[in-house]
């Protein structure tokens, strides 16, 4: 009896892996041909400077348009590849979609604006990571500081020697490093303190509790005194609300990014807005009424 409920156990256990494993397989090798028929876009979300509005940059976040399956977003597509070599190639395709464009943008009169790329651990623990982001800025013609990594905590603290030395590396190139997601992964403060990142970004759960509640209240300008203490810059993420604006304001955060002041945007749509208004390089958020 007990044998032979093991053995289905066992049974039901290895299709379900199978299935899993096979829908792997399906989205690592249609992310090749995806790649290669640019079937994966970036889309751009403003991250705008608290105390005078002005644009500073954007985060560039994927989305996969696939010609069967239409819109997927990065949710349903990114953590399947995670752990292969499949991420290695998404995200230099990114890296390098985001270098043309930066490009694109020096054109606009808009100042120096950055784009922030998002890296899973295995590719920013992969060899010549640093090597390759070095060609790109060369062969565009972009200087390193139009580049900042976003990488989670995740990254860092499985292999923390490792995690440094691409950090160290990574600076030297003048890039800047940002902590994404910051609160919810489980990094220490001792390798906080030790790691050279530039930018703490406050998950977007926190920044959702503002004046919510008072923990997460309490949480946003906890980690906000912490960063500055350590000579880091913060970005609230996920900033939906003029309230939640206002106490980031007083709070001392210096970047918010959000649905209050845009949603991510293909490129055309960033472009036209970047043409058309022109007050003093700040981003135009009440005229940009219902978008998507
Ligand atoms: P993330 O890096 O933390 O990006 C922020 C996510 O929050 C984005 O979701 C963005 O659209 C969403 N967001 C921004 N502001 C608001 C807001 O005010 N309210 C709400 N509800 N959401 C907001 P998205 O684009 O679906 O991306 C999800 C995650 O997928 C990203 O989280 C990132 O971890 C990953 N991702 C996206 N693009 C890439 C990529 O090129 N490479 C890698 N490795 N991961 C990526
Ligand atoms: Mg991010
Ligand atoms: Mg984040
Ligand atoms: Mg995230």
């Amino acid at each position: 009896q007990a044998k032979a409920a093991g053995r289905s156990n066992f049974r039901i256990f290895n299709e379900d892996m199978l299935l899993q494993a096979n829908n792997r397989l399906m989205i690592e090798q249609d992310i090749s041909s995806a790649i290669a028929e640019h079937q994966l876009r970036l889309f751009l979300q403003p991250i705008v400077s608290i105390a005078d509005g002005k644009l500073k940059g954007f985060e560039a976040l994927v989305r996969w348009f696939h010609p069967k399956r239409g819109l997927i977003m990065p949710a349903n597509f990114i953590p399947d590849i995670e752990n292969s070599d499949a991420i290695i190639e998404v995200g230099n395709y990114v890296l390098a979609e985001a270098v043309q464009l930066l490009q694109r943008l020096k054109h606009k009169d808009w100042g120096e604006l950055y784009i922030a790329v998002n890296l899973s651990a295995r590719h920013y623990l992969a060899p010549g990571l640093a090597e390759y982001i070095r060609s790109l800025l060369l062969s565009n013609g972009i200087t390193a500081k139009g580049l900042l990594l976003e990488v989670t905590e995740e990254s860092v603290i499985e292999q923390v020697d490792k995690a440094m030395e691409v950090m160290a590396e990574l600076k030297t190139l003048g890039v800047r490093i940002a902590i994404d997601d910051f609160g919810t992964g489980y990094s220490s403060l001792s390798y906080l303190k030790q790691l050279p990142f530039d930018v703490l970004k406050i998950d977007r759960c926190f920044t959702s509790g503002i004046q919510e509640n008072d923990a997460d209240t309490h949480i946003v300008t906890t980690v906000i005194d912490l960063a500055h203490n350590l000579g880091r810059t913060v970005v609230a993420e996920g900033v939906e609300s003029e309230l939640q604006y206002e106490f980031l304001a007083t709070a001392g955060c210096e970047l918010a990014q959000g649905y209050l002041l845009a949603k991510p945007m293909d490129e055309h749509r960033i472009m036209s807005v970047l043409d058309s208004i022109h007050d003093s390089r700040r981003w135009p958020r009440e005229d940009m009424p219902s978008l998507l």
